[in-house]
């Protein structure tokens, strides 16, 4: 595998360009843009290279950790929502209107970092077992936050369904109850003075994929000139995988799109088997199968508008337990020093896999959603700290 890569680095660094005596063409610094939206989109695609020496294939991954409002791939998907809002009229920046969210935090933060720019206020409601840094982070941004327990999306208390039920209180009438937060709490009278309430709504909201189709596939496309055989991620919305594959798919037929998934979420069989519950193939029947997770912003039980927008296009799944998701964080540490979140670890695994089954000499790109600064109090606990003078086997990665 590393002789594949190695001619392949060989040939690169023996083409006519780099044996010019010219200087490499080099695009330079982005220009000056307009405020922290301007950080948004055109994150560098970098070579993962201990994925790649390990596999022989070309491992790349696009740094999605570089936006710059929330930090996360999520900056797209808010900035997105927001101006398709603002062009319909239901937004309009300054006027002290509520964007509202049900999220795991990343959307949250990248919707509430955003609405400071534009002059909104964010309401966000995150499940509880999330980790803990992301609601303390809202709370710096100046968002209302509902820290709701978890509960499945047919249930009234679900952060999804409480999001969704304040924004239209708070549109249907100026006198509702202000839930107990620690956040930063508006007082019933100046709720008079307040805008309208708009449920950003990501899982359903048609604008999340849009964002992907319109930048993250295009980007990948031109970052990689086209040669591109696999691309893998997961789904929290389906925004992620539908736009990208959409933008991709058309141009690249013989591309194939992998969905990560991790243990507990219902995708890898919907994808696989065409059902979202687990088969029990002895006895031939279907059942439910909770199974939590430790992954944050990956993994659902539904086919959400955005999964379904490119679920026809999703050739293959891959289901990472936690053990090897954490398995896999630490590998990137350990060899490449690169600090991901889970969900990226899950990507990251599922790449692997991909290029196994691929095999040697193909070109798969991935998604490193979020920092693992993000991760510190669950994730990041849980795996622990990366030793020294270790040097873990691929092998010992895929058995974890
Ligand atoms: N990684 C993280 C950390 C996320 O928060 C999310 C979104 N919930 C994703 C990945 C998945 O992206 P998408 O919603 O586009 O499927």
């Amino acid at each position: 595998c590393k002789d594949i890569l190695d001619s392949r680095r060989r040939e690169k660094s023996a083409s006519p360009e780099a044996q010019s005596d010219a200087p490499a063409a080099r695009s330079g610094p982005p220009a000056i843009v307009e405020g922290i939206q301007g950080c948004i989109g055109n994150t560098p695609l970098f070579e993962i290279k201990s994925l790649s020496d390990a596999t022989g294939c070309e491992i790349l991954a696009k740094a999605e950790f570089l936006n710059g409002a929330g930090q996360s791939s999520k900056d797209r998907v808010a900035l997105s929502m927001i101006e398709l809002a603002e062009e319909q009229g239901i937004l309009t920046p300054y006027s002290g209107d509520t964007i509202y969210e049900g999220t795991s935090g990343s959307t949250g933060i990248s919707l509430a970092s955003l609405a400071r720019a534009k002059g909104y206020l964010a309401h966000i409601c995150m499940p509880s077992d999330q980790a803990i840094e992301k609601s303390d982070l809202l709370l710096k941004l100046g968002a209302i936050v509902d820290r709701v327990p978890p509960a499945p999306i047919v249930e009234k208390e679900n952060f999804v369904n409480r999001a969704r039920a304040l924004a239209t209180a708070h549109t249907a009438s100026t006198t509702v109850a202000v839930p107990e937060t620690e956040g930063d709490l508006v007082e019933p009278s100046d709720r008079m003075a307040r805008g309208r309430g708009f449920f950003a709504d990501q899982f359903e909201n048609e604008a999340n994929w849009r964002a992907h189709f319109g930048g993250s596939g295009p980007e990948i496309y031109i970052q990689c000139n086209g040669k591109i055989d696999a691309f893998v991620a997961g789904a929290g919305t389906g925004g992620t995988i539908s736009g990208v594959a959409r933008y991709l798919k058309p141009l690249l037929p013989d591309i194939t799109v992998v969905l990560a998934d991790p243990q507990g979420s219902g995708l890898y069989n919907r994808v696989r088997y065409g059902v979202m519950f687990d088969v029990k193939e002895r006895e031939g029947t279907r059942r439910r199968r909770q199974v939590d997770t430790i992954v944050e912003g990956i993994g659902i039980n539904r086919v959400t508008a955005n999964f379904e927008a490119g679920k026809e296009l999703v050739d293959d799944a891959v289901r990472v337990t936690d053990a090897q998701a954490l398995a896999m964080a630490k590998w990137l540490v350990e060899k490449d020093g690169i600090f991901v979140g889970s969900s990226s670890a899950v990507n990251c695994f599922a790449a692997v896999k991909t290029a196994q089954k691929l095999g040697p000499g193909h070109r798969i790109v991935t998604m490193l959603s979020d920092s693992g600064s993000r991760h510190l109090s669950r994730f990041w606990k849980k795996a622990g700290n990366v030793g020294g003078a270790v040097d873990t086997k691929l092998t010992d990665v895929l058995n974890a």
